[in-house]
């Protein structure tokens, strides 16, 4: 297939998909491997997206987006940073702007420091970009340490991501752990991507923002997850002056890549970021509890404080995680091995993004597969 790009070569496909395709076969599995709510949009920012479609708004918008919506996307940027009238832009989902950041921040060679395990979008889109993924492992606790990043950085450190509340391991990081970290990007003038498209779901107390310590932050907020719009395909990207030109050039290569974001569905934002989804996230907190607690004495897992997973040790009967899975996915419960989101395969990830029978019902075969 030598006409396939050689870019196409530094990608496989996803793990997740591999998994759907061997569940594909099972009829009504516990699927514990979905990354999104399994509650509906509710129905006032449904009727302000259909409202929408119907008063016209479906030709491109700007660039950056709607100017109302970019105009009340600021002012919650104001409220929370204190940034008076700050870049901002529109972005298609959090992937969105982490492509757009992607391709103006990495040359071929640069290295990017992540935390390990990782969401898996930034490995694969930072190797077609020819950057170099650096990997901090954060085993066994998942909490950020300073230490083991200030000792991965080199001359050709780029950025390091950081995903608070994370996925896969639902770790949310404290203050001390957030300001060590940019105790040492500081030094370094490196710059931190903040990916925080799980901050709502945060159970124990407030998710904090890097913006709010670093001025050299990239901010990208995400709706998929909180309003269980995945298939709106919306997000935005922010930062203070200081990363100024970095969001023009974002906003450059947006023109000539996604164009913009989906007008009619970014008029439901306005609607969206006044709605109170407090309820929903009340309930994930239960079905964190529900799980946690369901399984926490048969398996080696740390409480997650956010997001709407557990990242779990495979237990020792099991060479890997991958055999674990299997193992699972014939007990017909549906997981993701951890060496989707890691560079090892010791664990595996529990989204409990789902009824709270199918909680009860999978924990049952979990525990079974512990014995
Ligand atoms: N970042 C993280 C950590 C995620 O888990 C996901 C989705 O699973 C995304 C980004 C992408 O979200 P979006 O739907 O906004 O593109």
């Amino acid at each position: 297939m030598d006409y396939l790009a050689d870019r196409t070569k530094m990608i496989d496909a996803s793990g997740i998909r591999k998994v759907f395709a061997l569940a594909a076969e099972l009829k009504d599995p516990i699927n514990f491997s979905i990354g999104q709510p399994d509650f509906d949009v509710p129905d006032p920012i449904k009727e302000a997206a259909i409202d929408a479609i119907r008063k016209g708004f479906n030709h491109y918008s700007q660039t950056a987006g709607l100017a109302a919506v970019v105009d009340r996307l600021k002012a919650q940027v104001k409220t929370d940073y204190g940034w008076d009238n700050p870049p901002l832009m529109v972005t298609d989902g959090v992937s969105g702007g982490l492509l757009l950041a992607f391709m103006s921040l990495i040359n071929p060679g640069d290295e990017i420091i992540i935390p390990d395990p990782y969401f898996v979008i930034y490995k694969h889109v930072i190797n077609m970009l020819g950057g170099k993924c650096v990997y901090v492992s954060t085993y066994p606790d998942f909490k950020l340490s300073a230490d083991k990043i200030s000792a991965a950085v080199t001359d050709k450190t780029k950025m390091i991501i950081l995903n608070s509340p994370a996925n896969p391991t639902g770790a949310v990081y404290s203050e001390e752990e957030i300001k060590a970290v940019v105790d040492v990007a500081k030094q370094n003038d490196i710059i931190i991507l903040s990916d925080e498209i799980y901050e709502e779901f945060s159970y124990d107390r407030k998710s904090l923002s890097i913006g709010s310590y670093y001025d050299k932050s990239l901010i990208l907020k995400g709706f998929s997850k909180s309003y269980a719009m995945t298939g709106w395909r919306l997000g935005y990207a922010t930062c203070s002056e200081a990363l100024a030109p970095l969001m023009e050039k974002m906003l450059m290569i947006q023109q000539y890549t996604f164009v913009c974001a989906p007008t009619p569905l970014q008029m439901s934002l306005v609607e969206a970021l006044d709605y109170d989804m407090t309820p929903y996230v009340d309930s994930y907190r239960a079905k964190r509890d529900r799980m946690y607690n369901g399984i926490k004495d048969a398996y080696d897992v740390a409480k997650p404080g956010g997001a709407f997973y557990l990242f779990v040790k495979t237990p020792q009967q099991y060479p890997n995680a991958t055999e674990f899975v299997k193992k699972a996915i014939t007990s017909n419960v549906l997981v993701i091995p951890g060496n989707v989101f890691s560079e090892q395969d010791t664990h595996f990830r529990i989204s409990y993004a789902t009824s709270d029978e199918k909680i009860d019902a999978g924990i049952e075969i979990l525990l079974s597969l512990a014995e």
